[in-house]
């Protein structure tokens, strides 16, 4: 029987057993939680609803909502129930099996979960010692490989590293395929290097956002494909009739309207950023590497990482910690981020060397 030989190889996502009171910096979240009077206004739309119809299929409202805050025009956008259906979608429906997909390494690890899932062929382009790659980088591997889509996050997770917008463009000018540009941290980016604006002029670029970081709502699952009209198009063929529930629907149109709240809960996420940013550079040491970064997290890379990662566990702190040699840090609050920082230092004041 071949039901489920698929799978063979692949490995089921275990999630992290949160302690309670355990201080959450390892999945990039927002670390504050909407606030009451925003809730009470969620909870009275979700109230409005009737719970026995679904949801409007087209997430009519909501995408428009999303355009408004953006400038964008509707039709430019699909939601998704996360920007995890996105890229399923774009994976599975939008290419033949053995498809060539190319991906940056390293990148957000789902783009080749979903690729091999969906039996795709992936092309890695491999970043260097900086956690960098060039536009020339990329486009020559597209071109020799003759692939059929490339897919990268910018600002990217896990390194936190950004390319410009210029240099993305370039790369979607010269390849003869689609690019998908995750562009699921890019509010933290000051310079703001979106490529949201070149959407109707290339028809062979898909941008994706979510709403589980800056926007602070990644209980809901929501997120957005933008492009040109073909490409939403294709979208829409490709989802789940109700793919967005009536709640998440119905909380993110109080929040996209809320624009003041969404621009300062953004602007204090990169301030807490920058703090912990500067106070982990201040424990920089030959074995304590700390990246720069246009996210809400801090990538460092150390040979102690493994040790680190438990080490903080154990004082109820909990970091990302990617083998062989790296911790992703979110951004917490002012007091999390002390305490991690604390922490740390008493841990690498042990070693001897910092
Ligand atoms: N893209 C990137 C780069 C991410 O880091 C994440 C979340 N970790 C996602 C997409 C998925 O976001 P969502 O919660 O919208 O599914």
């Amino acid at each position: 029987m071949v039901f489920g030989k698929k799978m063979n190889g692949a490995e089921e996502y275990v999630p992290f057993k949160y302690a309670p009171g355990m201080i959450r910096l390892d999945a990039n979240e927002s670390y504050a939680d909407m606030p009451d009077e925003m809730k009470n206004k969620v909870l009275a739309e979700i109230n409005a609803q009737a719970f026995n119809r679904y949801p409007d299929p087209a997430s009519s409202d909501l995408c428009k909502a999303f355009a408004d805050y953006y400038g964008l025009y509707a039709s430019n956008v699909m939601a998704g129930n996360g920007s995890d259906e996105l890229i399923s979608i774009i994976c599975s429906a939008l290419l033949p099996r053995r498809s060539k997909i190319l991906l940056l390494s390293p990148d957000f690890s789902v783009y080749k979960i979903y690729a091999n899932l969906y039996e795709q062929t992936v092309v890695t382009v491999e970043k260097d010692e900086e956690l960098n790659t060039t536009a020339d980088a990329i486009i020559d591997a597209a071109k020799k490989n003759s692939v059929d889509l490339i897919m990268f996050s910018n600002p990217c997770n896990p390194t936190g590293q950004g390319i410009i917008a210029s240099e993305v463009e370039k790369i979607v000018a010269s390849v003869d395929c689609a690019v998908c540009v995750d562009e699921a941290y890019m509010e933290f980016w000051e310079e703001n290097e979106t490529v949201l604006p070149l959407i109707n002029k290339y028809d062979n670029l898909v941008v994706l956002k979510t709403c589980s970081k800056a926007f602070g709502m990644a209980g809901f699952r929501l997120g957005f494909a933008v492009g040109g009209d073909n490409m939403i198009s294709l979208f829409k063929k490709a989802k789940m009739p109700y793919n967005v529930s009536a709640l998440t629907q119905a909380a993110g149109l109080v929040a996209l309207k809320n624009r003041e709240y969404l621009k300062n809960m953004t602007a204090q996420m990169i301030s807490r950023k920058k703090k912990l940013y500067n106070s982990l550079k201040e424990l920089e040491s030959p074995i304590f590497k700390v990246f720069d970064t246009k996210t809400n997290f801090v990538f460092v890379k150390t040979p102690m990482a493994k040790e680190l990662h438990a080490y903080l566990i154990k004082n109820n702190i909990v970091v990302r910690y990617t083998a062989p040699d790296y911790l992703r840090i979110t951004a917490g609050t002012r007091g999390e981020n002390d305490l991690l920082k604390s922490k740390l230092e008493a841990a690498l004041g042990e070693t001897g060397i910092h």
